[in-house]
C-alpha cells in the first residue's frame, strides 16, 4: 500500500487520466451512434454516370470555353492579356489578322494539366471571350490531350443557369453523360437528403 503523501501526489494524475478516458469514450460513443444512425437512414447514393449527374453552380470554374459572336467567330481579339496574367503560363496565343481586318487568335491553346482554375484569365479578358464553364468531365490517357486549342474551346458547353443540383442524365459511350431536359428546370437538392446531426 502507498503512503498517504504519495497517494495525495498521484491524485491529480488519476483525475486527469479519468477525464481523458471519459472524453475518449464519449467521442467513441458519439461516433458509433452517428454511424448507426446512417445505417438506418435513407440511401443518398448518386447514380452517376448512368442515371444522374451533379451540375455544379454557375459560379463553378471548370473547363474553359471561348465565347462566339453572331457570325460564329470567336470574341477573342488575341490581346494576350489572359496569357500574361496566367500564373501557370499555360495559355499560348498567336495573333493574326483575318480577311475582315479583325485581330483574332491563330493559335489559342490552354494546357489544362497545368491550369489551376483560378479564373484570372476570365477576369482579365476585355472582350468577354474566355470563360470557365461548368464542364468537369475531361479525363484522358496522356497529358498531351490536356492541351486544348481554339476550335475545341469554341465548341465547349457554355454556362448554364441551372446548377447546384443533381439532374436526370443518360450515359453514352461516344459522347459522355447527357443531362436530360426538365420542365421546371429544377434538379434534386442532393445535399438536403443527407442526414445532418
Ligand atoms: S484559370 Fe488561371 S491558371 Fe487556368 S488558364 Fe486561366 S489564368 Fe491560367
Ligand atoms: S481571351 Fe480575352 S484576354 Fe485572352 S487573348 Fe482573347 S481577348 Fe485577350
Amino acid at each position: 500500500m502507498l503512503p498517504l503523501t504519495q497517494t495525495l501526489k498521484n491524485k491529480p494524475t488519476q483525475i486527469l487520466s479519468q477525464w481523458i478516458g471519459w472524453a475518449f469514450f464519449r467521442d467513441l460513443a458519439s461516433g458509433l451512434s452517428l454511424t448507426l444512425s446512417y445505417m438506418f437512414s435513407k440511401t443518398v447514393t448518386e447514380q452517376y454516370p448512368d442515371k444522374e449527374k451533379w451540375v455544379p453552380f454557375p459560379r463553378y470554374r471548370g473547363h474553359h470555353f471561348l465565347n462566339t459572336n453572331e457570325e460564329g467567330d470567336t470574341n477573342c481579339v488575341a490581346c494576350e492579356l489572359c496569357a500574361k496574367i496566367c500564373p501557370c503560363d499555360c495559355i499560348d496565343v498567336v495573333p493574326f489578322e483575318d480577311l475582315k481586318g479583325n485581330r483574332r487568335p491563330k493559335v489559342f491553346d490552354i494546357d489544362l494539366g497545368r491550369c489551376l482554375y483560378c479564373g484570372l484569365c476570365e477576369d482579365a479578358c476585355p472582350a468577354n471571350a474566355i470563360k470557365l464553364g461548368q464542364h468537369y468531365e475531361y479525363s484522358c490517357e496522356n497529358s498531351e490531350e490536356l492541351t486544348v486549342g481554339r476550335d475545341v474551346l469554341m465548341g465547349m458547353p457554355r454556362k448554364s443557369e441551372l446548377g447546384g443540383a443533381v439532374f436526370d442524365a443518360s450515359l453514352s459511350t461516344i459522347d459522355g453523360v447527357h443531362v436530360k431536359e426538365v420542365e421546371n428546370g429544377q434538379g434534386r437538392d442532393w445535399w438536403q437528403d443527407i442526414r445532418r446531426n
